[in-house]
């Protein structure tokens, strides 16, 4: 079984568009006013990370809709 930490992008995005290219399966859109994951198809990787230049996109707190159990520092979904 593996963890699998979904992301999610916060009120700081400046919309600068840099992560979207670095997601391997086009998990980020540009929404109405900042960025956002979609944390059904995130899934990891964490290309996105590393090129934010406001350090935006952070761990989602509701990542455990497919592992209720977890805490926030653990947040995840677990997959088999
Ligand atoms: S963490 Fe990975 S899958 Fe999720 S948005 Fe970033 S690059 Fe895409
Ligand atoms: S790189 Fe950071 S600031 Fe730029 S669009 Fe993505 S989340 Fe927003």
């Amino acid at each position: 079984m593996i963890q699998v930490v979904a992301y999610k992008i916060i009120s700081t995005c400046t919309a600068c568009g840099l992560c979207l290219p670095e997601c391997p399966i086009d998990a980020i859109v540009a929404g109405d006013s900042i960025y956002v994951i979609d944390r059904d198809n995130c899934c990891d990787f964490e290309d996105c990370l590393a090129v934010c230049p406001v350090n935006a996109i952070v761990p989602s707190d509701n990542a455990d809709a497919h592992a209720p159990a977890l805490s926030p520092a653990t947040s995840g979904r677990m997959i088999e």
